[in-house]
């Protein structure tokens, strides 16, 4: 209870009374502590003075010390709510860091997804190998790629001997696992880079990048011995199966790419012809023009 003389003195009393006047309201600034303006209602201030210097002083004093207590219930609740709104901005973060980690999850997710279903899309269901539409798509990324440096391309038509025996003999199913199997032969060993396709029925294709002949024909007379190698469990014991294989290398032109692959694919074909004519079971190798040969 410090200043009755606040109330006393002549321009505190000269303000209060401007105060009532134009506003009603008499201010008081109280500069203790706190430096808060204090308003004080005209009626407290009639009140007040109606009262005399004690009481008006004792109300002051009552005045102030409820809104210092009000004061310091405002700042105990802005303290109150400073600390939750830390807490919910500390919350609203780990959350938001769960939801970038749960979106990250599924981002990769997704993108696994895409990819197998990308694998789904181009591979062939029963052999692995890449089906006819990825081996077309693919073949020409390659015979671009090897035209535009000038590497040769070797394409591979690899077909079962008398395949249609195999289904007689042992029915579908056991083509099934021969045609499978053939396919997981035909892959393994294979370079970054070569593609091995079923062409269509027991027929496969496989695409060399940057292989001369000297190199395809080796790897399909390697091909030919580990398929002749292999046993297969027939319905009446087991068996083996032949393949005839057809080499072609040639080096693309970069302005037809297209038309280049198509010619080495018929040449391939034409030498598998001529293994077949020729008895099976065996490499034929050669180029047709209008391809240049390499080698
Ligand atoms: P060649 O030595 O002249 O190639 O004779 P081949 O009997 O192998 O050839 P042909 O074209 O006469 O027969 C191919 C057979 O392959 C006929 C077809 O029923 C069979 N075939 C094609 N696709 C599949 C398949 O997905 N599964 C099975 N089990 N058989 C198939
Ligand atoms: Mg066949
Ligand atoms: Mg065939």
């Amino acid at each position: 209870m410090k200043s009755p003389r606040l109330l006393r003195s002549e321009p505190a009393t000269r303000l209060l009374e401007h105060h009532q006047r134009h506003y009603g309201l008499a201010s008081v600034v109280d500069t203790r502590q706190t430096g808060v303006p204090i308003r004080v209602g005209a009626r407290i201030v009639a009140r007040l003075q109606a009262t005399g210097p004690d009481e008006a002083v004792r109300g002051l004093a009552l005045a102030l010390g409820s809104l210092l207590d009000a004061l310091a219930d405002e700042r105990e609740r802005q303290r109150r709510v400073t600390d939750r709104l830390i807490l919910l901005t500390r919350r609203l973060r780990r959350a938001e860091g769960r939801l970038i980690g749960a979106i990250e999850e599924r981002k990769v997710d997704l993108l696994r997804q895409q990819r197998r279903l990308a694998d789904v899309a181009q591979t062939d269901a029963l052999t692995g190998c890449l089906n006819r539409r990825a081996l077309d798509v693919r073949l020409v990324e390659i015979g671009e790629a090897c035209a535009q440096v000038g590497a040769p391309v070797a394409v591979l038509f690899c077909d079962i001997d008398h395949f249609k025996r195999v289904n007689d003999t042992h029915g579908h199913s056991v083509g099934d696992q021969v045609l499978e199997r053939t396919g997981r032969l035909l892959m393994d060993g294979r370079r970054r880079g070569d593609l091995v396709g079923r062409w269509g029925g027991e027929e496969f294709v496989v695409v060399l990048p940057d292989c001369p002949e000297v190199a395809a024909c080796r790897i399909a007379e390697e091909i030919r011995g580990t398929v002749s190698a292999q046993l297969f469990d027939g319905s009446d014991g087991a068996f083996r199966v032949t393949t005839s294989v057809g080499v072609t290398v040639g080096c693309l032109d970069a302005d037809d790419v297209r038309a280049g692959l198509a010619g080495l694919i018929d040449a391939a074909d034409q030498r598998l012809y001529e293994a077949k004519e020729s008895g099976r079971n065996r490499v034929v190798s050669g180029s047709i023009s209008p391809l240049r040969e390499a080698g």
